[in-house]
């Protein structure tokens, strides 16, 4: 069997046009949806996604402002600039990039951002909220997968979902969304007994571990819908996930490239966050 190609590209696209109008119908009532970005330091992978997010805001008619400091900014002034974003009506949402340099607690800062601001779905509030299945704003990446799945057709409820991964940003909330969608969910991490015990008897597998190629074809369930979270740099210079995509595309049903899957969707999911919280602003 060889994979239908699940494009990130062309369903952020359909998403983006229609955030679009979302935003255009808020301009006439006198809101602008507004997004701050806080990044500190000059990662260069941190640097290309706020680049990324601020083309992506921007087309959609977003205000997009960027406060870009250097890597000695401490916590406390740190703390300080979300205060000012938290009190600034016309921001509606507040993304301090990860990760932060050691010297800033990434607890501390999530924690400070308003929860009505907290367009990345980090801040605890907002994660009880999804755990509890109530409304909220959903983590980006997760939520973005959610859509991606949804976009198959694949009826969600009583699959078996392995996540490979548990981090709090990805690995985590997608189980947790899937739960919520009534899947069965197991989630395996570096501790693991028997890893391919596990994937091979996954409907959807999502892998997001951080090691180029990880996933073999021979862990892959014959049909499994793969979804790869994965953004390795090969020393080529080239892009690569975490699941070898040329073997694992002639097992799976469905699966999505590195880059142009899940990516385009997290941008996208960041930005219907924003226009939420502008929405329930007015
Ligand atoms: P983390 O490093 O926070 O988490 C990695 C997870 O992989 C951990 O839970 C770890 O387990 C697990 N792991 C590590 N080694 C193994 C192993 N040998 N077997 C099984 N599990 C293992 O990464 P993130 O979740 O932040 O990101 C994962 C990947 O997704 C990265 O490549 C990142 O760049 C990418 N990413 C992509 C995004 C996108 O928009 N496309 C957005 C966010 C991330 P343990 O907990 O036991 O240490």
């Amino acid at each position: 069997m060889t994979a239908t190609i699940i494009d990130g590209k062309e369903t952020a696209k359909e998403k983006r046009g229609q955030l679009a109008k979302e935003v255009e119908e808020l301009k006439k009532q006198g809101v602008t949806p507004g997004l701050a970005v806080i990044l500190i330091g000059d990662d260069p992978a941190s640097l290309s996604y706020v680049r990324g997010k601020k083309k992506a805001a921007e087309a959609m008619g977003i205000r997009f402002q960027l406060d870009h400091f250097d890597a000695s900014f401490s916590e406390q002034e740190l703390l300080e600039v979300i205060d000012q974003y938290n009190n600034n009506d016309d921001f509606h949402g507040i993304l301090v990039q990860l990760p932060l340099p050691d010297h800033i607690s990434e607890q501390a800062v999530i924690e400070r951002i308003s929860p009505d601001k907290d367009v990345d779905g980090f801040h605890p509030l907002n994660v009880g909220k999804m755990l509890l299945g109530e409304d909220t704003f959903l983590p980006c990446t997760p939520a973005g997968i959610v859509e991606l799945l949804r976009k198959t057709g694949i009826d969600l409820s009583g699959k078996e979902v392995v996540v490979v991964g548990r981090s709090n940003i990805v690995g985590k909330p997608v189980g947790q969304l899937l739960l919520n969608e009534n899947a069965t969910v197991t989630y395996c991490h570096s501790r693991t007994a028997d890893l391919t015990a596990h994937t091979k008897k996954a409907d959807i597998l999502i892998v997001a571990v951080g090691k180029a190629n990880f996933i073999k074809a021979d862990q892959i369930k014959d049909g499994a819908v793969v979804i790869d979270v994965g953004v390795n740099r090969l020393e080529t210079g080239k892009l690569a996930g975490d699941v070898a995509f040329d073997e694992a595309k002639e097992k799976a049903s469905y699966i999505t490239p590195v880059p142009g899957g899940v990516g385009p969707m997290t941008i996208t999911m960041l930005a219907h966050n924003t226009v939420k919280s502008a929405k329930r602003s007015i």
